[in-house]
């Protein structure tokens, strides 16, 4: 029996990066999962056979966020609508839209489409499904702790997320749902390992970070398993940072 045996989740944008190692650790605790995913359907087929290959139970649920409709497409992929849910993960994210001199309008409201309204709309949708002891979990950024400029209108949307985060945990305390975030920092996952290869960056960021190294998709995995767990039961309306300590000060 795993902690998580019996309990349905939702994990958005698992075809790949962090939300597909997130799927792997909620199934390999005992979730179903409903792997989320966009335009990445063979990913999000490779997630799902990683997962039944390991024994768990998990099936593929196509939706593009930030479209008219986006949610009842991804409600009508559900396939325990009816059963009842208890986790929701809103991992998926639209990248930074860049610095402010080079943002547009049509960028702008296109993240917040997919990082605010989605998730939002998502969870409004999934409250009258979700059970006694639910878990709403939304991934965040240290966006919102340290200052990029390349990243503005990202960290504006994450910070939304968490101010979401805090209401609704005050929201639906009643019914037994806690609502977290976890925010995470500079995280190299199979898919994003190109963007550490620029010269110096992944030196630079390790020098920053407490914990001296980069992030791994399984630090934040990890950390999003424990909020779903019952061992996480007295916590809600909070942001976990789970970035190894990036940007905490100065270092020894
Ligand atoms: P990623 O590799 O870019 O993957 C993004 C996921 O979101 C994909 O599964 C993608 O689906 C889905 N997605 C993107 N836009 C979508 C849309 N319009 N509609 C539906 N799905 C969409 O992301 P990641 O690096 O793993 O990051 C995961 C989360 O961690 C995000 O919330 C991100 O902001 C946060 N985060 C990441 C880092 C980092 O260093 N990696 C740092 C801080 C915070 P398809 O590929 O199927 O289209």
């Amino acid at each position: 029996m795993g902690k998580l045996t019996g309990k349905a989740a939702v994990v958005t944008g698992a075809s790949r990066g962090i939300g597909r190692t997130i799927a792997q650790r909620l199934a390999a605790d005992g979730a179903e999962v409903a792997v989320h995913y966009s335009t990445g359907e063979a990913a999000a087929d490779e997630t799902v056979a990683a997962i039944r290959a390991a024994g768990g139970r998990a099936f593929a649920v196509r939706a593009e966020l930030g479209v008219a409709g986006d949610v009842d497409t991804l409600m009508a992929g559900l396939e325990h609508g009816s059963a009842g849910l208890d986790i929701l993960v809103n991992n998926a994210a639209a990248p930074p839209a860049g610095p402010i001199g080079t943002d547009t309008p049509e960028r702008f409201d296109h993240l917040f489409a997919v990082n605010v309204k989605a998730p939002y709309f998502l969870i409004q949708r999934v409250l009258p499904l979700m059970r006694e002891g639910g878990r709403i979990i939304n991934v965040s950024s240290v966006a919102t702790r340290v200052a990029n400029p390349g990243q503005t209108s990202f960290a504006m949307g994450k910070a939304a997320l968490e101010t979401m985060t805090f209401t609704l945990a005050s929201a639906l305390g009643r019914r037994g749902i806690t609502v977290n975030a976890v925010a995470p920092g500079a995280t190299r996952t199979t898919d994003n390992a190109a963007v550490f290869e620029a010269p110096g960056l992944a030196e630079f960021i390790t020098g920053q970070t407490a914990l001296d190294r980069l992030g791994r998709a399984d630090d934040v995995a990890d950390v999003v398993a424990f909020l779903a767990s019952d061992d996480a039961r007295w916590i809600t309306g909070q942001v976990l940072d789970a970035s190894g300590g990036l940007h905490l000060g100065l270092r020894a």
